[in-house]
């Protein structure tokens, strides 16, 4: 019965969730979200790469310059972001849209 007085408390107080996508939700400041690269500051020296450790990201610095990041792999650690010596890459502070397709995540980025 010590239960009770929890429940009659719960049946009043607002509720700890979000009704995300439905209501907007204020992000916390420094929130790792979606991911963004500028090919314009991208020099193609594949720091990211080797930095990742999840091998989500792949840079291809032949003829035909391609970046790709596999967002099903991605933690979201911004050792990416930081080892960029170009502040070529960021994670907004915004949420990563969801994908239902594993084939889906992989963005190449140009
Ligand atoms: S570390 Fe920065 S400059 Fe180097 S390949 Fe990655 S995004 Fe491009
Ligand atoms: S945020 Fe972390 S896991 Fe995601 S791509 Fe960058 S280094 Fe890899």
């Amino acid at each position: 019965m010590r239960i009770l007085p929890e429940v009659i408390k719960n049946l009043f107080r607002k509720p700890f969730t979000h009704k995300y996508p439905y209501q907007p939700i204020v992000l916390p400041h420094g929130f790792r979200g979606d991911f963004s690269w500028d090919r314009e500051k991208c020099v193609f020296c594949e720091e990211c790469e080797r930095i990742c450790p999840v091998g989500a990201i792949r840079v291809d610095r032949g003829d035909v310059k391609k970046f790709e990041v596999d967002m099903g792999k991605c933690i979201f650690c911004a050792e990416c972001e930081k080892a960029c010596p170009k502040d070529a890459i960021r994670l907004e502070e915004k949420i990563t849209p969801v994908e239902i397709e594993r084939s889906r995540t992989i963005r190449k980025l140009q």
